[in-house]
């Protein structure tokens, strides 16, 4: 998607910390951390939202969440992370392209705001 910010990010076009890469995923650094390791883990294939996955999606989900425990142990995360997925407004998504987060660092609160 041309439009896509975070196409432009897989792209190369918007600079990032790029901290993982692969065929299928790519993961940099979050430009706003809410956590002192705050890493966003996204597909190079748009996909605008979990709410656009389909059983089609499973193998390229199951890789994003690999991914994601991978970076998270590379992070130095071995207390513990929350990984989240924001999806549609009321979940409070606000880029239109699928995307993990890994949060550490920190002891997380419950319930999320
Ligand atoms: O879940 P949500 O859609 O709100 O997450 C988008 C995330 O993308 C935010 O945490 C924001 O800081 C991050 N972002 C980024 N680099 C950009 C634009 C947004 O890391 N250039």
């Amino acid at each position: 998607m041309s439009d896509c910010l975070f196409c432009k990010i897989v792209a190369g076009g918007i600079p990032a910390k790029r901290l993982y890469e692969d065929e299928l995923c790519l993961a940099f650094a979050d430009i706003s951390p809410q956590a002192p390791v705050h890493v966003l883990v996204i597909p190079k294939e748009h996909v605008a939202s979990m709410a656009h996955t389909t059983a089609e999606h499973a193998g390229l989900l199951g890789h994003l969440a690999a991914a994601a425990a991978r970076i998270a142990l590379e992070q130095g995360l071995e207390k513990g992370y929350r990984i989240v997925i924001n999806t549609g407004e009321d979940g409070g998504q606000t880029v239109d392209h699928l995307h993990l987060h890994v949060l550490g660092g920190r002891p997380m609160g419950w319930p999320p705001g």
